[in-house]
């Protein structure tokens, strides 16, 4: 399996417009990030987690050419506003499937209600997609492939994380119970939001980031929805623990 981070920034993305911060003005790749996301990929079959501002720029730069669907973590516009940009995909290859939770998908039907009104009232370049609910303890099935959703909060929003084997994602984490904690055991990598070293009331900062991986116990533990705030991406790697790393875009690891 691979896994390639398509963007590892929070909501405004690093730069931010207008912004005269040091880490805005990093002249280090590692220092831009888009809004996140990641593309899952095994066999033929291939996957993205959300779908951000930034999905056109990110199928571009890793040359994508066909995607099988689309996880949504919540509904928050930094995570779904690039839904129209599918469009490529759907004239390919015909209706792309979506993934979500039932609020999350009320919630696209309202923003985006041209993609999912009846075939015979659609515009003619609107696209076309099959929605599937996701529901906290039921897996879901990707080709062959067992997806279990893990339920955790960004403040009080529910927000699903996927667990792909020995492959976990979790982003927009504040909190998880300790049930769902346990859907995160025996991982070879686990990837969580750690937004920046001050406390924030819907998101992990760096210390409650490492606490979490600590209690988890994945094998390797990469970050990501980063801000600014965090630092530049140089100076924070070289201070994380010897399993921890700071992901960057376009990083591409095998699990
Ligand atoms: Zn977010």
């Amino acid at each position: 399996m691979k896994v390639t981070f398509l963007g590892t920034g929070t909501s405004q993305g690093i730069p931010i417009i207008g912004s005269d911060h040091p880490v805005c003005l990093s002249k280090d790749p590692k220092d831009k990030r888009l809004r996140v996301s990641v593309m899952v990929s095994w066999d033929d079959y291939c996957y993205v987690i959300d779908c951000g501002p930034d999905f056109r720029q990110q199928m571009l730069t890793q040359n994508v050419k066909r995607i099988d669907g689309i996880l949504f973590t919540h509904e928050h516009a930094d995570h779904t506003a690039g839904l129209d940009d599918i469009r490529p995909f759907y004239f390919r290859q015909g209706s792309l499937p979506i993934y979500a939770h039932k609020r999350v998908l009320r919630s696209l039907e309202k923003r985006f209600d041209y993609i999912f009104v009846e075939p015979h009232e659609r515009y003619p370049g609107a696209p076309e997609v099959d929605k599937y609910e996701v529901e906290n303890n039921k897996n879901i099935f990707l080709g062959d492939l067992e997806v279990i959703p893990v339920n955790v909060w960004h403040h009080n929003l529910q927000v699903f994380g996927y667990r792909f084997k020995r492959f976990a994602y979790l982003t927009d984490v504040k909190t998880i119970d300790e049930e769902e904690i346990e859907k995160l055991k025996d991982l070879d990598v686990l990837v969580i939001n750690a937004l920046r070293v001050e406390p924030h009331n819907s998101h992990l900062n760096l210390e409650e980031a490492l606490r979490l991986i600590d209690e988890i116990q994945p094998r390797k533990a990469y970050l990501t929805h980063i801000s600014h705030m965090l630092g530049f991406h140089k100076e924070v790697e070289s201070g994380l623990p010897e399993n921890v790393f700071l992901a960057y875009d376009n990083l591409t690891i095998e699990i």
